[in-house]
Order: structure tokens, then C-alpha cells, then sequence
């Protein structure tokens, strides 16, 4: 099957090299995307077939009932797999492909690659124990809305009887592993058993099956449980003399940083660029605490440490905020103010049959306030985008209060600004608007978060709320992206201590204790993410302003904006060379 298709593309580029190709123009490539869109349906096919879970977690529910044991066998067929695409990949013509295919392509190749690169360089299935957990899977199948809970729950059957074998296969997978992974994959293992102990029970309460199933259903949960609890006590005990460092280190970081951002820029210059910005934002957020002392601290003597006198000012400033019982309104009421100064202003083009839905966050999500987007899976074309704003009711005095500084009268509308418009929201919107699925299950997170944080800046530079509490507010908004990058970077390739790290996150970018340990235990177990919303921000910026440069008089903001979000969730690097390109074609 693979090679007919292969056949069929030869014989169109020789087509078209006798062709009409006028002699003074580059020659007419032939347009290889019908083929190209029919490798694509077969990919995700056969991608699905070798990650059933993550199938399951796209919304594609044919392989619900399937557990992958991860052992060599399961990982030979990742790579033949990855070997296979490749190759079919190299027999395409890339000049064939629209713009939208292009990036697709590119897309499933680093897909491919990252996933050789991780199964025979990184090897974290070796040392990072957290990589097993079964349990989120199944919660899933059990909170889904996509069927009947019968059929959910006789998959959800099926599915678990693998569960023995795939923490069989987890404990001979595992080599020295890092203290950290090993006691994040207790916890988290531990804490997921609820799922096949009160879950299942309270499902199984729901539905009509005879007492016998649910007695084979009830005794394959039992022995699930038994395997949980055997891979955490295991893990307890294991005789780890030489633990991993979880420090990647640096060429691990600098592969892993080019795999997962697929940035223009390496690690190390997005390093740099987020000392410099530190430095940047800590000399004009210090001129305009100075500037703003009087006003809000006029008795007060002005402490000679520079960033002391900053966070004192912030710290007052933040004192302006909606009450709790206000913050749901507040938050609907800034929408249809963003659409209107962006119309004003010509930023961008908001489609207005596509307004947000505003809505309470759902139970499930609770606890984690704030606000948030959730978007329809790729498989679910008519589900809704939704603007999930927490509800403080619940919450008592002084936790709201803390909550509240934070995201105060001036934070809140940068979060809008991100989450909803023109950030995220109005993101999809436009990337909805050329589908793909390749971009909808590989979108490139920092484009995604880049995009986001770099429309804050573009805001404000428009003139939204200008006013030196509201530039102040947002530089520390910025520098928490700025240090995440620092942070993330320096553990990772520089053996930064953590106290270092909490003097860099509470005295340089003014954060909370309790936030500031957070990040300090997420750094520990995840590498790269904390550096997708500065590397993808920083690109965007970089780029614009080039063009900004080239075009003089000539540049179009709003035009920027609709060209660079047409090309979809795609990295940005790829984005910026398709639009210079066309860019030449035009002017030549
Ligand atoms: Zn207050
Ligand atoms: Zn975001």
C-alpha cells in the first residue's frame, strides 16, 4: 500500500517536468497535496493503532479498551513505525505542498523524530517512574460524555486486565531513577487508585449488568489495585545507590528544547535574550516605582535596594481589586471592552458570529480558579469554546483576599487579554478557520503561548489602559515568563541550587513563597515547558519588529496579525518563513 503511493508521486513530478515550465520562471512543481492529504487520513490512523491511549484522549474512541504494556516489543514498534513515516516523508516534494501542508509536514516529521530521538537518546522510561500511571486514562473513560456508561465502562473492563503486565514491564523498564520522578510516581500512583476503588464502584451502581459481570468486573479492579500498590511499594524499596541527577543536563536540554519548542532560536539564546529582558523590565519597572513612590507611599522612606523599593510599590498597587462575589462579572464585563478598543485601534479582525461564552467553571474543574479556555477536541467538530472563570464563593477571608492581590484590577485584564482576546480565544478562532488536524493533535505549544503573551505587550503598546501602574503590573506579569525561562534553563544545564532559585523567583520576580515552591518542584520534574511562553513570545516579537524594520511606513499591524495567525497552531519559525517568502514573491 505504501509503495503504490510512492509510485503515484514519481510519476507526477516526471509529469510535470516536461510540462510548460516557462523558461525564465522557476519550474512548476506539481501539486502534490491530494496525495499528501490521503498519507495524512492513513498517519493518524495508524498513529492511533500504536498510541490507543492517546487516541482515547483526542476523542478518537476506537481503541478505548486497548492498554499498551510498555516493553521493548511495545517500543520497537514505535520506532518501526517512526522509520516507516520518515521514509514515506523524503518521497514527497515539500514544493507541492499549500502552506498549511508544509507546516503539517514538517509537524509529522518532528513528531517522528522526537519520537526516535526519546526512545533511543533520552530513555526517560528508564528513569523517570512517574511516566506510569494508568489512572488518569481511566478516569477519563468514566467522566466521558461520548457514550453510553455501559459501553464506557465494559471497555474501561477490558482495558484493565493489561494493568499487571504494564507495571511488570514498568518495573524491568526502570534503571536508577531519579529521587524526584520516583516519589512524584508514588504519590501520584498512589492517589490514583480511588479511580478503580470509588469511581468504578459508584459507576457500576449506575448500570443494569447482571451480578456476574460486575463480580469479573469488580475481581479484574481488585487485582489492578494489587499491581498499583505493588509498583509504589516496589518503588519504596528499590535499592537506587546511584540515583539519576533529575537534571537533564545540557545536550538533553538543547535536543529536547529543539524537539518540543522547534524554536529559530537554540536553548542558549533564549537564555540569553531572558537575561537581558530580566535586566530590561528590572531598570523600567524601577523607574516607574520610583516615579509612583509618592503617590502611594509618600511618608514613607524610600528603601535604597532597588528592588525593594519595586516590590513595595506593587504590593500596594495590587491593593486595587474586585470584590469576590464581583470577579465573574468583571471578567464578562472586560470582553466586548477588548473587542471594542481592538476595532478602534485596527489590531486585528474579531469575527463577531463568534463571540466567547463566558461561563462558570464546571465542578469538575474546580479549585483551580482563575480563568481558562477549553476548546472542542479535534474529533468533536460542534462542541463549544468556552471562557471558564472560577467562582471565589467558596473560598474563605484570606485565601480569596491573597487570590485577589494577585490577579488585581490590573493583572486581571492581562489574563483576559491572554486567555480570551485577542490571546488564545481569537487565536483558534483563525486557526479553526484553516483545519488541520496534524496542528489540532501536534499544535505547537509555544506558538500557542506565545502568541498569547506577546499580544499582553501588543496591547498596551496600542494604548489599552495606558498608565504607569498598569505598565508596571504588567513588566512583573512578563518577568514571571522571563524567570520561568531563567529558572528552567539554569536547573536543567547549570546546576542551580534551589536557593538560588528561590532567591531568583521571590526577589527578583516577586513572587509568593508558596509559588515560588511550586515552581521549584515543578522545574523538578518536567524540563523545556517552563520555556515555551518566553522562546514562543520572544520569536513573535523578534519577527515583527524585523518586518517592522524592512516595510518602514509601510507595516500594517493588523495585516501582521491576520497573516501570521492564518497559518494555524504551527511553530513560529516555519510561520516566519512562509511569510517571507511571500513577501519576496510579492515585491519581486
Ligand atoms: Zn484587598
Ligand atoms: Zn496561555
Amino acid at each position: 500500500m505504501k509503495k503504490a503511493f510512492l509510485a503515484s508521486i514519481v510519476c507526477i513530478s516526471l509529469a510535470s517536468c516536461g510540462g510548460e515550465s516557462k523558461p525564465t520562471e522557476t519550474k512548476t512543481v506539481a501539486d502534490m497535496n491530494p496525495q499528501f492529504d490521503k498519507y495524512k487520513e492513513q498517519f493518524i490512523e495508524d498513529l492511533w493503532k500504536i498510541y490507543p491511549g492517546w487516541a482515547s484522549s483526542q476523542g478518537y474512541h476506537k481503541y478505548d479498551s486497548i492498554l499498551v504494556v510498555p516493553n521493548d516489543e511495545a517500543r520497537a514498534k514505535e520506532l518501526t513505525f517512526a522509520k516507516a513515516n520518515l521514509d514515506s516523508l523524503k518521497s514527497i516534494n515539500i514544493n507541492g505542498l499549500s502552506d498549511n501542508n508544509k507546516t503539517d509536514y514538517y509537524m509529522i516529521e518532528n513528531q517522528l523524530k522526537a519520537t526516535e530521538w526519546g526512545i533511543i537518546e533520552m530513555k526517560s522510561y528508564e528513569w523517570n517512574p512517574s511516566e506510569y500511571n494508568v489512572s488518569g486514562a481511566f478516569a477519563e473513560i468514566l467522566a466521558g460524555n461520548y457514550d453510553s456508561l455501559d459501553v464506557r465502562l465494559r471497555n474501561f473492563y477490558l482495558k484493565m486486565a493489561n494493568i499487571p503486565a504494564y507495571y511488570e514491564a514498568a518495573k524491568k523498564n526502570i534503571k536508577n531513577p531519579t529521587l524526584e520522578h520516583t516519589q512524584l510516581a508514588i504519590e501520584q500512583n498512589l492517589g490514583g487508585i480511588s479511580v478503580f476503588e470509588t469511581d468504578l464502584h459508584d459507576a457500576l451502581n449506575k448500570v443494569k449488568f447482571g451480578e456476574h459481570e460486575k463480580q469479573s468486573i469488580e475481581a479484574t479492579a481488585k487485582q489492578a489495585i494489587a499491581a498499583i500498590k505493588d509498583f509504589a511499594d516496589w518503588l519504596k524499596k528499590l535499592d537506587n545507590k546511584n540515583p539519576r541527577s533529575f537534571r537533564l543536563g545540557k545536550d538533553l536540554y538543547a535536543k529536547k528544547f529543539e524537539f518540543d519548542i522547534q524554536s529559530g532560536y537554540t536553548a542558549d539564546i533564549v537564555y540569553e535574550k531572558a537575561l537581558a529582558r530580566k535586566k530590561e523590565l528590572h531598570e523600567k519597572m524601577f523607574e516607574l516605582a520610583d516615579k509612583l513612590w509618592e503617590k502611594y507611599l509618600n511618608k514613607t522612606e524610600k528603601p535604597t535596594d532597588k528592588l525593594v523599593l519595586i516590590k513595595q510599590v506593587i504590593d500596594k498597587i495590587s491593593e486595587k481589586h474586585v470584590k469576590p462575589e464581583e470577579f465573574q462579572t468583571a471578567i464578562e464585563k472586560q470582553m466586548p471592552e477588548l473587542v471594542e478598543f481592538i476595532k478602534q485601534k485596527d489590531l486585528i479582525y474579531i469575527d463577531p458570529s463568534k463571540p466567547l461564552v463566558v461561563r462558570r467553571e464546571p465542578d469538575y474543574m474546580a479549585g483551580v480558579a482563575g480563568a481558562s479556555i477549553s476548546a472542542p477536541g479535534p474529533y468533536d467538530k460542534n462542541g463549544n469554546t468556552y471562557y471558564n472563570v472560577g467562582s471565589l464563593a467558596s473560598w474563605d477571608k484570606d485565601r480569596a483576599e491573597s487570590y485577589l492581590r494577585e490577579y488585581n484590577h490590573y493583572i486581571l485584564q492581562i489574563l483576559n487579554i491572554h486567555e480570551a482576546i485577542p490571546g488564545h480565544y481569537t487565536q483558534l478562532v483563525y486557526a479553526n478557520q484553516s483545519p488541520s488536524l496534524i496542528k489540532a493533535i501536534f499544535g505547537n505549544g509555544a506558538m500557542i503561548e506565545g502568541w498569547a503573551v506577546y499580544t499582553e505587550r501588543m496591547m498596551l503598546e496600542s494604548g489599552y489602559e495606558n498608565s504607569d501602574e498598569m505598565w508596571l503590573m504588567y513588566y512583573k506579569w512578563n518577568l514571571r515568563t522571563t524567570c520561568n525561562t531563567i529558572l528552567d534553563y539554569s536547573v536543567h544545564t547549570k546546576e542551580m541550587s534551589k536557593e538560588d532559585a528561590l532567591n531568583l523567583l521571590i526577589n527578583e520576580a516577586f513572587q509568593q513563597k508558596a509559588e515560588a515552591e511550586g515552581k521549584w518542584r515543578r522545574v523538578s520534574v518536567t524540563q523545556v515547558q517552563l520555556c515555551s511562553y518566553f522562546s514562543g513570545y520572544t520569536e513573535i516579537y523578534d519577527f515583527r519588529e524585523e518586518l517592522k524594520k524592512q516595510a518602514g511606513d509601510k507595516f500594517n499591524l493588523k495585516q501582521f496579525h491576520e497573516k501570521f495567525l492564518s497559518y494555524g497552531s504551527a511553530p513560529v519559525k516555519y510561520i516566519k518563513e512562509l511569510m517571507l517568502s511571500e513577501t519576496n514573491k510579492s515585491t519581486n
